[in-house]
């Protein structure tokens, strides 16, 4: 699998980091983990091929992470990139997404289903098996951050298995569920001192990376106070005992 970074940071606005999107590519099809607003325009930019994307993983509501989805449905309306297209886009996400996107859509009357090819919107339950991609299995985990928000667990045909957490609270069950992971994607919204239970802070993050034992972790979702921080200084205080990663727009990573 190939995983790029489409967006390291959050809802507020900021000169480096995008808002929440991550490109996984696998050989059974290309996967879209979030669509914050800029998303869709980052797909472009890292010149992936986004005309052809076969899924969407919503992890929850919260703009940064939903809101380049409709704007995303109403350009490949048009676009001459997806005239031609008949497979179908699958969006997953938690149960109340068909709902939301349904009331969106009914807003202004933009028919952002009626496109060139099929729209299915799928939704999953916490700790329900669903195939995300053909042969791509994938398990959900509800987790402290939102009614809806969903951590997710993706395995390929091959045994490799990729984790994102998205946002999230401390809890050890997404170290249990993040287990032996080839990749853990998770969140690290803060440093230290953190103002939102519902996030996680760095000392936070490495507990959950020493329990789980992943292969190599990336952090991610940085608010700005991260920017004068010393990463790896800090990583390698806290002993982290894998290769721990700092998200940025545009890394690019193998999972293999
Ligand atoms: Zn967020
Ligand atoms: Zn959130």
């Amino acid at each position: 699998m190939k995983f790029t970074v489409l967006g390291s940071g959050t809802a507020v606005p900021h000169p480096q980091r995008s808002s929440s999107g991550y490109w996984l590519e696998t050989v059974n099809g290309s996967l879209l983990l979030d669509c914050g607003a800029s998303a869709i325009h980052r797909m472009a930019q890292e010149n992936l091929d986004w005309a052809n994307l076969d899924a969407i993983w919503i992890s929850h509501f919260h703009l940064d992470h939903i809101g380049g989805l409709t704007p995303f449905l109403f350009g490949m309306k048009n676009a001459p990139d997806t005239q031609k297209r008949r497979k179908p886009l699958r969006i997953f996400g938690a149960k109340g997404l068909k709902k939301l996107l349904e009331n969106f859509d009914k807003a202004n009357d933009y028919k952002l289903f009626a496109q060139p090819f099929p729209v299915e919107i799928v939704e999953v339950a916490p700790l329900e098996n669903f195939e995300i991609l053909p042969e791509t299995e994938a398990v959900a985990l509800d987790t402290p951050h939102t009614v809806e928000s969903l951590a997710i667990r993706i395995t390929d045909e091959n045994d490799k298995t990729i984790v994102y957490t998205s946002d999230t609270g401390f809890t050890k069950e997404i170290g249990t569920f993040a287990s032996d992971a080839d990749l853990l994607v998770m969140e690290c919204s803060f440093f230290k001192d953190k103002p939102i239970e519902k996030h996680l802070e760095l000392s936070e993050a490495i507990y959950l990376v020493r329990y789980a034992k992943p292969k190599r972790v990336v952090l991610t979702h940085f608010y700005a106070k991260w920017d004068t921080v010393n990463f790896e200084k800090e990583v390698a205080k806290l002993s982290p005992m894998c290769e721990v990663i700092e998200a940025k727009d545009g890394l690019r990573l193998e999972i293999n």
